[in-house]
């Protein structure tokens, strides 16, 4: 147990954050993930003492001794959210204390400390304030939140979990995932390799899960598809998810995702989805899902539409399945109208074009 104690930040601002042109010129094409803004948020960790050291400062590479645990063993993890600017003006979080209850069920299973909720939420709302000009005025853009979570102590040992950590929040700004319209994917049924299995990290937001997966997503591209779909451990039989994305299975106006085996990231995307249906007038349900059904479902005509969700691109249309001898279309293989509504809703909400009744977004400034 950390003793929940006030953290106050120490805010050191940059004496060379880019001019508003500079930003300007980064904004008009952001793409994901290449460009970060001004500052970043570090808070440190030690065994004993707790969470100290909170900071903003300008964004810069961390210094770090070779033998550092996380770049021997791994011990990380990570978040993903996005502050949008809302058609009012203001920027606002999608349910950051969700994302801060899931870092820290990550953190148990990585043996890696806690950080109190409000902590991590205070680190998201410094940043943001800070570099607020960073948040795309675009619409369908927004700045990417990736808070981490890393091991620091120095040495090989590998008995223990590392005794020092640093949690770090740096922001990108996000183009549309889907700059020339909603775009299906196609996918492919991975059967030689497997992300997760009983008792391991699936449910963990861990890097460790992503660099055991990109030999696979190579694979799926060499297959001529833009996405791996992963099936479960043990008979390769049952669908989990596709990528870094939770997948949804729609018959008629029922909704069917992925029952959360522990394999599975629960993304929060999809229990938004799982929430938003009864608003939208459909069923939803979560259940085992094997490839059989997927298949036969596409052929009966009863499944009607597939698509996966997840923070960075809301709502994928999923198009055509291949796997080792089989490959079917799902409907005529474009975006479906279930789809297309439950994409509209969440953004809507994202974007404070629509009523939020769940109270998702929470405002920063
Ligand atoms: C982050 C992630 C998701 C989606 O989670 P969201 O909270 O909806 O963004 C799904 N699968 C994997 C493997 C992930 O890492």
């Amino acid at each position: 147990m950390t003793i929940a104690q006030k953290l106050s930040f120490d805010v050191q601002l940059s004496d060379h954050a880019r001019t508003a042109a500079e930003r300007e010129q980064v904004l008009t094409n952001p793409g994901f993930g290449q460009t970060f803004t001004d500052h970043m948020v570090v808070i440190d960790y030690t065994d004993g003492r707790g969470w100290h050291d909170a900071r903003l400062v300008p964004y810069g590479p961390l210094s770090l001794d070779p033998a550092t645990s996380v770049l021997h063993y791994a011990q990380e993890l990570f978040e993903g959210l996005k502050a949008y600017r809302q058609v009012n003006g203001s920027i606002v979080a999608f349910r950051p204390y969700a994302n801060a209850a899931r870092l820290n069920r990550s953190a148990a299973r990585m043996a890696m400390p806690e950080l109190p909720e409000e902590t991590f939420v205070e680190s998201l709302e410094l940043l943001v304030q800070t570099d607020r000009e960073w948040v795309p005025t675009t619409e369908g853009h927004s700045l990417y939140l990736r808070p981490f979570l890393i091991a620091t102590q120095v040495g090989l040992g590998v008995n223990y979990p590392s005794r020092t950590y640093s949690y770090i929040v740096i922001a990108s700004p996000a183009a549309s995932y889907f700059s020339g319209g909603v775009k299906p994917v196609s996918v492919w049924l991975s059967t030689e390799y497997t992300r997760a299995a009983p008792g391991g990290t699936g449910f963990a937001k861990c890097g460790g899960n992503y660099a055991a997966a990109f030999v696979a997503q190579r694979q799926a591209v060499e297959n001529g598809c833009d996405q791996v779909v992963w099936l479960d451990a043990q008979a390769h039989e049952y669908v989990e998810e596709m990528g870094g994305m939770n997948l949804f299975f729609v018959f008629g106006d029922e909704l069917v995702t992925p029952a959360l085996t522990g394999t599975l990231l629960p993304g929060i995307t999809r229990e938004s989805i799982l929430t938003l249906a009864a608003d939208l007038g459909l069923e939803a349900e979560e259940r085992l899902v094997s490839v059989e059904e997927w298949q036969a479902g596409c052929e009966s005509g009863e499944l009607t539409e597939v698509f996966a969700c997840g923070t960075a691109a809301v709502v994928t249309p999923v198009g055509s399945v291949k796997g080792a001898g089989r490959a079917w279309t799902i409907g005529d293989g474009t975006p479906g109208p279930v789809t297309m509504r439950v994409r509209e809703e969440l953004v809507g909400i994202q974007y404070g074009s629509r009523p939020d009744p769940h109270g998702w977004v929470h405002k920063i400034c």
